[in-house]
C-alpha cells in the first residue's frame, strides 16, 4: 500500500446479474453518482429467481415487509407472504423507479472474469467484451437446476419439466400430476394444486418438517394504514416478533441443544401431531432427523391439502421412470399425466462455470476445488476487486436475502470507497486470514444442526454445512465495517 497515493478515482465497476443482490448494488452505485456502472445480466429480463420460478403457488416464507429493500418499502403486499409475481413486480418497480435499466446489459452471459494489468477483462458468451477496476458478483445462488438421475426420466409420456422452468402451457386442470420432492417448492406447488389437479402425487424420498406459518391477506384498510404510516411497516420489520424469531432462530440452528432448537422442535411435531388425522399418513409424513437439518419448511395449507381424497402422498424410492408414470421400488406405478421436478438445484457452483482468474494465476475452479468458500461471502484471496453478494459461507437459510444483501453491500461499499480514495489500487482478503476463517467456520460447522445426519443442499461434498455457523448477530457485527487489516491493500 502506498500511504502517498491519495488521488480520488473513478471507478469503473461491472455488477453480473441482475436479481435481487445485482439491483441493490447498481441502485447504490447510481445513487452515490461517483463511479461508472454497468450490469451484466444473462436473461432479457430482470429478477433472478422470481424471473425464473413463476410455478403455481410460488410464493416468498419471509414475511413480505422483511423481504423489501430498507430504502423501498412497500405498503401494497397483498400478503403477509407474498405471492412470487408480486415480488418479481416489485423488483420491476423498484428497476423502473431507480431509472436502472439503461445500466443493464440483457442477454449476456459472463463467461470469463480475468485480472490483467490491475485491471478485469470480461467477456460474455457473446463475445462482448468489457473491462472494469471492481466486479461485483451478484449471481444468486439458487440457479443451476438440478435434474435427478433416474432411470427411464426420458421415455415419460406426459409434459415433464423442472419447477424452475414450469411450462405454462401445459394444462393441469383435471390432470393427474406428480411432484418429485418435497423441499420448500415441491410443497408449495402440491398446496396450490390440489383440488386443482384430478389427482396430485407428491413422491417424496425423505419426509420434511412442517413448521405452521400463517399467511393472511392484508386488508384495503391495512394497506391504506401502511401508505400513510410507514412506522407501521418498521414494526413488521424491524419489530419484536420477527427479529426476535430470527435471533431465535440462529441460535437454534448454531446450538442444537439449546432450548430455542427444543421449541422449534416441539412445534413442528405438534403440527404434525395436531394436523394430520389419520394415523398411517401421519407416520408417512415423520421425519427422523432433525427439525431445521433440511433447510425448514414453512407452510399455512401442506398438511391439509395431503389430506384431501385427491391427493396422495408417496414415501420410498423410485425405481424408474415408465411412458405411463412413476415406478416405485415397492412396485407400485403411479400413473400421471404432468411430471414435476421439484428436485432443486446446484447450490455449490455459484458464479460457475463462469472462469474467474485473479492476481499471480488464482483461479476459481481450483480455489474452490475441495469446496466453495470466501471470506463473509464476499471477499477472496489472490481475487482483488472481485467482490461478491451472496457468496459462499454466507447466512443462507431461513432469513430474507434482501437483508443480508444490503449489509454486504455496506461492507463492499466501504471496500469500493478505499479503492476509490487512492489509498489502494487491489483489495483482496488476506490468504492466511482467510485460511483461519476456513477453518474456524467448518469447525463450527460441523456443531449447527445442518450437520446432525440429515442430507440437503447446505452440504458441501465433504458433508460439511457451507453456509454461515455464528449467530445471525455475529454476522451484523462482522459486516459493519471492514477490518482492513485482515485484506491485502496493494499498489
Ligand atoms: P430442495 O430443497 O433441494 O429439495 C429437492 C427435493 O428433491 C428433495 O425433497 C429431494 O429429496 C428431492 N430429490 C432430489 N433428487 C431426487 C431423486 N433422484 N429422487 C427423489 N427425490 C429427489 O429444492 P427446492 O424445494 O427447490 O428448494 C431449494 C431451496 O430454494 C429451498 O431450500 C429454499 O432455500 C429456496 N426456496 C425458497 C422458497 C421460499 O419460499 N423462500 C420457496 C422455494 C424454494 P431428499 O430430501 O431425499 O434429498
Amino acid at each position: 500500500m502506498n500511504e502517498s497515493k491519495s488521488t480520488p478515482r473513478k471507478l469503473r465497476i461491472v455488477i453480473i446479474g441482475a436479481g435481487m443482490a445485482g439491483i441493490l448494488a447498481a441502485i447504490r452505485l447510481r445513487e452515490a453518482g461517483k463511479h461508472e456502472v454497468a450490469v451484466y445480466e444473462k436473461s432479457g429480463r430482470i429478477g433472478g429467481t422470481w424471473r425464473e420460478n413463476t410455478y403455481p403457488g410460488l410464493n416468498c416464507d419471509v414475511p413480505a415487509h422483511a423481504y423489501t429493500y430498507s430504502f423501498a418499502p412497500n405498503p401494497d403486499w397483498s400478503s403477509f407472504l407474498a405471492p412470487g409475481p408480486e415480488i418479481q413486480s416489485y423488483f420491476e418497480n423498484v428497476v423502473r423507479r431507480h431509472d436502472i435499466s439503461p445500466l443493464i446489459r440483457f442477454s449476456q452471459e459472463v463467461k470469463s472474469c480475468v485480472w490483467r494489468d490491475g485491471r478485469w477483462r470480461i467477456e460474455t458468451v457473446h463475445g462482448m467484451k468489457d473491462e472494469a477496476d471492481v466486479v461485483i458478483a451478484a449471481t444468486g445462488v439458487l440457479h443451476h437446476i438440478s435434474i435427478p438421475q433416474i432411470d427411464g426420466l426420458e421415455s415419460f409420456a406426459g409434459a415433464k419439466f423442472h419447477t424452475a422452468r414450469w411450462d405454462h402451457s401445459v394444462p393441469l386442470d383435471g390432470k393427474r400430476v406428480g411432484i418429485i420432492g418435497n423441499g420448500s417448492t415441491g410443497v408449495q406447488i402440491v398446496s396450490a394444486l390440489a383440488g386443482r389437479a384430478s389427482h396430485v402425487t407428491h413422491i417424496q424420498r425423505t419426509p420434511q418438517w412442517i413448521m405452521p406459518m400463517p399467511n393472511d391477506p392484508y386488508t384495503d384498510e391495512q394497506r391504506t394504514a401502511f401508505r400513510k404510516d410507514p412506522a407501521l411497516i418498521d414494526q413488521i420489520r424491524y419489530g419484536e416478533w420477527y427479529t426476535s424469531m430470527v435471533r431465535r432462530f440462529t441460535e437454534a440452528i448454531t446450538d442444537h441443544q439449546s432450548e430455542q432448537m427444543y421449541e422449534i422442535e416441539a412445534i413442528v411435531r405438534n403440527n404434525l401431531e395436531q394436523s394430520v388425522k389419520d394415523p398411517v399418513l401421519r407416520e408417512k409424513l415423520r421425519p427422523d432427523y432433525r427439525a431445521a437439518c433440511k433447510r425448514l419448511i414453512y407452510s399455512p395449507d401442506y398438511y391439509q391439502a395431503v389430506q384431501r381424497p385427491d391427493v396422495g402422498v408417496v414415501v420410498g424410492r423410485i425405481a424408474r421412470i415408465e411412458p405411463e408414470g412413476v415406478r416405485m421400488q415397492d412396485g407400485t406405478l403411479h400413473a400421471l399425466d404432468v411430471l414435476a421436478l421439484a428436485t432443486g438445484f446446484k447450490a455449490h457452483l455459484y458464479m460457475r462455470p463462469m472462469t474467474v482468474q485473479g492476481r499471480d494465476g488464482a483461479d476459481l475452479d481450483v480455489f474452490w476445488a475441495r469446496h466453495a468458500t470466501s471470506y463473509l461471502g464476499i471477499s477472496m484471496p489472490g481475487f482483488p476487486n472481485f467482490f461478491m453478494l451472496n457468496g459462499p459461507t454466507g447466512p443462507v437459510g431461513n432469513f430474507s436475502l434482501i437483508d443480508i444483501a444490503e449489509r454486504q453491500w455496506g461492507y463492499i461499499d466501504q471496500l469500493i470507497a478505499t479503492l476509490e480514495s487512492g489509498r489502494c489500487r487491489e483489495i483482496s482478503v488476506n490468504a492466511a486470514l482467510m485460511k483461519d476463517f476456513d477453518q474456524r467456520r467448518i469447525a463450527a460447522a460441523k456443531k449447527t444442526v445442518f450437520a446432525t445426519g440429515c442430507k440437503s443442499w447446505y452440504l458441501d461434498a465433504d458433508g460439511v454445512p457451507s453456509s454461515w455457523p455464528w449467530s445471525y448477530d455475529a454476522f451484523a457485527e462482522q459486516t459493519a465495517a471492514p477490518r482492513f487489516e485482515e485484506f491485502d491493500l496493494v499498489g
